[in-house]
């Protein structure tokens, strides 16, 4: 049985990481303003943001390959970087994997896992000890050009793996892969990270990757935290409109009441809390249900097997996502109606 709740069991060697006040610049503005970030010790903390907001800064930062101008890292109990303190990454006990994995070609397997270790403890013991992490003990002699995509990043983690390190950063690493290996690469490595309880910070711009893989999920936004929590905080309670439309689709409506309900092109729907101020709703498309009826006209059906979504004109020209159960009663054209089924709406400030 996998423990996911990592933090309750703490086993040797385990360490958290701790990202204090961080504000990183390269020679223009800050790219990385006052970032605040704990990742217990054996949890998976995905670190999800769009291109450019500032994920693989953080990633490098902590590793110690940028230099922070403000801010402190910690790494359990040691500062390994603030205003008087700045570890080499060598001597931060922190493992990288990079998007590709980074191989070197013409090396093989073992000897790709012994370069991941400082000269003097390139023994096999070592090597071997971290390609048994990763299930590839049998393949330490074959060349990287023989291996799967997803056998190439296992070998890449064993290299990260092999300095034993406290905690291991990962920077998009499935998004080189073709989409169905990616699933399966990603389930695979996922598993091992929860076998081995080895704290990570996981860096993807791909929402349902940093859902499925991480315990918690930091969303980055233009270098600032717009979010952290666990996946269904994220989704079920964003703290704002950006959030709520990056991590999942959203119908926002905006609410001219004051009350416990509001009035929305779908219907009268309770609101959760009152709106303190100017504010929308938020209704996710499993909150609407599709029936027999006359609201609108089904524009767009998008079938996913376990379930579909359903793009449905209103007559007042408001388009709205409901997603549907797998047997699909209508198809495109078709007249339905439209009613809010959940327990109680979102609001969101504006
Ligand atoms: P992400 O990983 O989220 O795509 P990055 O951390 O790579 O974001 O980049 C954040 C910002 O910093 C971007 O605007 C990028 O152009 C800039 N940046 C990244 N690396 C450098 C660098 N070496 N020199 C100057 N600017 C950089």
């Amino acid at each position: 049985m996998v423990n996911i709740g990592a933090a309750s069991t703490t086993r040797p060697g385990q360490v958290g990481l701790g990202v204090s006040g961080l504000t990183v610049a390269y020679d223009g503005p800050p790219v990385l303003v006052d970032v605040s970030l704990g990742v217990d010790p054996g949890e998976i903390v995905a670190l999800l943001g769009p291109s450019g907001s500032g994920k693989t800064t953080l990633l490098r930062s902590i590793a110690g390959l940028e230099k922070p101008a403000s801010g402190s890292v910690s790494l359990g109990e040691r500062i390994v970087s603030d205003h008087r303190v700045f570890l080499a990454p060598e001597r931060r006990r922190v493992g990288m994997v990079f998007q590709d994995g980074a191989l070197f070609p013409h090396l093989d397997v073992s000897r790709n896992v012994a370069y991941g270790l400082p000269r003097a403890e390139r023994s096999s013991d070592r090597v071997t000890e971290a390609l048994r992490m990763v299930g590839l003990e049998s393949m330490a002699h074959r060349m990287p050009g023989s291996l799967s995509g997803g056998q190439r990043q296992r070998v890449a983690l064993a290299r990260a793996l092999a300095p034993r390190p406290g905690v291991l950063l990962l920077d998009e690493p499935f998004s080189n892969l073709d989409a169905t290996l990616r699933l399966q690469v990603r389930a695979e490595i996922h598993q091992l990270l929860v076998g081995l309880g080895i704290t990570t910070l996981f860096v993807t711009h791909d929402q349902e990757e940093a859902f499925v893989v991480g315990d918690r999920v930091a969303v980055l936004r233009d270098g600032q935290i717009a979010q952290v929590g666990t996946p269904d905080e994220l989704y079920l309670r964003p703290a704002d409109r950006w959030v709520a439309t990056f991590v999942g689709d959203a119908n926002l409506f905006p609410i001219s009441s004051h009350g416990e309900t509001c009035a929305t092109p779908v219907g009268t729907v309770p609101l959760s809390s009152p709106p303190g101020g100017p504010s929308e709703v938020l209704l996710r498309p499993e909150d609407l249900a599709v029936t027999d009826g006359d609201d609108g006209t089904v524009e767009l059906v998008e079938y996913y097997g376990h379930d579909a979504m359903v793009v449905v004109r209103l007559d007042d020209g408001v388009a709205v996502r409901a997603r549907t159960a797998a047997d699909l009663p209508f198809s495109r054209g078709d007249r339905v109606g439209v009613a809010y089924a959940g327990s109680g709406a979102i609001v969101l400030p504006v």
